[in-house]
């Protein structure tokens, strides 16, 4: 069956569950910050699938790792040892300072994992009476899809609908240091914050909100759990958020670009005992710490730090941050970023950001709104100057026009 652009946009209408609102694109090549569609047209993708392929469309490098552990072994379940596991946990610690590693898939089930480990350390080394222990998050958090996550969502697409939900969670403002102090209780067992908001818009906390939110948890005997899913392994010119603060997370979680998008790879990372806790039978998963996810999620942090990707994240983001500046537009509201994490949030008088998203894939640049009125450019860490060029060139007349 020859299948043509419409086609592809019919038969998913027709079949898949509605649950995403996609551009009107059908993609079917990557190589670095270029996909292409079915038509051959060539975009500079300035999503990087939520930030998965930080590392840039099917890095040769992480692809010969995946082919090569495909065509030796994939799956053992963890009922056995396999010869990757324990080389991705050296790896993974040596580079992030971390003793004890957590292997899951997506990114929720690493938030899941740490949910339910900063529980039980609640109640078998903090004390907490059982089935008391409390988790404080932040308002407009973004940790997934899982019930008990959406659960303590604040926004009303993502709960609605889906409850009831799991008790245990108090919502606090993001960026408010205070706020998380004065709901601290003694059975308060773990703080679960993003560094920068991601789905959010880009929302970065003031400076010195991290410093303060550590002092706070390491008074109180409280688990600071960074979401660090978006923000991590390079996003924002660091290999880690935490690192712009110079602070450093009791459980760090990360996936999406462990694997540069690959294969779901997540893992939690943890400096304490808290991991500790867990004990066989009591949490898992089966493909967690699989050989072919390790095999993936060691190429991908190699070639991160081997290429130089977090340190061009640092000055490319800079660099694209002041062209954006220097448009001129009423409508805009505010441009921020830190890294390659950039947003374009516009005044409710835009009328939102979809039609700005839409222009740009006429001109070669895919970008998705998050909420209504921000665009948010995150390209792949590998981006060059040239290419940053060539992405202003085109942002500029569509963000320009009223
Ligand atoms: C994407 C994301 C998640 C969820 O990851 P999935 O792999 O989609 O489950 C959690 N937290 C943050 C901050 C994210 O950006």
């Amino acid at each position: 069956m020859a299948m043509e652009f419409e086609d592809y946009l019919a038969l998913e209408s027709e079949l898949g569950a509605h649950n995403y609102k996609p551009l009107d694109v059908v993609l079917e090549r990557g190589e670095g910050v270029w996909v292409w569609d079915t038509d051959g047209k060539k975009y500079l993708d300035c999503l990087s699938a939520y930030s998965a392929v930080n590392q840039g469309h099917c890095h040769p490098k992480i692809r010969e790792a995946m082919f090569e552990q495909a065509g030796r072994l994939t799956l053992t379940s963890r009922a056995f040892h396999n010869d990757q596991l324990a080389l991705f946990y050296k790896e993974i610690c040596e580079l992030t300072n971390t003793s004890k590693v957590l292997p899951m898939n997506s990114g929720a089930e690493a938030v899941e994992s740490a949910i339910k480990a900063v529980r039980k350390w609640g109640y078998e080394v903090k004390g907490v009476p059982k089935n008391e222990a409390e988790i404080i998050v932040c308002a407009d958090n973004f940790h997934g899809r899982t019930i008990a996550i959406v659960g303590f969502s604040t926004d009303p697409a993502a709960r609605s609908g889906f409850g009831p939900f799991a008790p245990g969670f108090k919502v606090i403002p993001f960026g408010d240091a205070d706020a998380l102090e004065r709901v601290i209780t003694p059975n308060t067992v773990g703080f679960l914050v993003e560094p920068i908001q991601g789905e959010a818009g880009v929302i970065i906390p003031p400076d010195g909100y991290l410093k303060r939110v550590r002092e706070i948890c390491t008074d109180k005997n409280v688990m600071l759990i960074l979401d660090e899913i978006q923000t991590g392994l390079g996003r924002t010119g660091k290999l880690l958020a935490e690192e712009h603060e110079g602070i450093e997370a009791d459980l760090t979680l990360i996936g999406k670009a462990l694997s540069g998008g690959f294969y779901p790879v997540s893992a939690v990372l943890s400096n304490s005992e808290v991991l500790g806790v867990l004990q066989p039978g009591q949490h898992g998963s089966t493909f967690g710490g699989n050989p072919m996810a390790c095999a993936v999620a060691r190429a991908a942090l190699k070639v991160l730090v081997e290429e130089g990707m977090i340190e061009n994240a640092e000055k490319m983001g800079a660099y694209f941050l002041k062209g954006l500046g220097e448009i001129r537009n009423n409508l805009i509201k505010d441009i921020r970023g830190r890294g390659l994490m950039i947003a374009v949030e516009f005044h409710a008088e835009a009328e939102g950001a979809r039609r700005y998203c839409e222009a740009l894939r006429e001109s070669g640049l895919l970008c998705k709104e998050t909420h209504v009125d921000t665009i948010r450019f995150a390209p792949p860490l590998t981006i060059t100057k040239d290419q940053v060029d060539w992405a202003l060139e085109r942002i500029e007349p569509v963000l320009r026009t009223a």
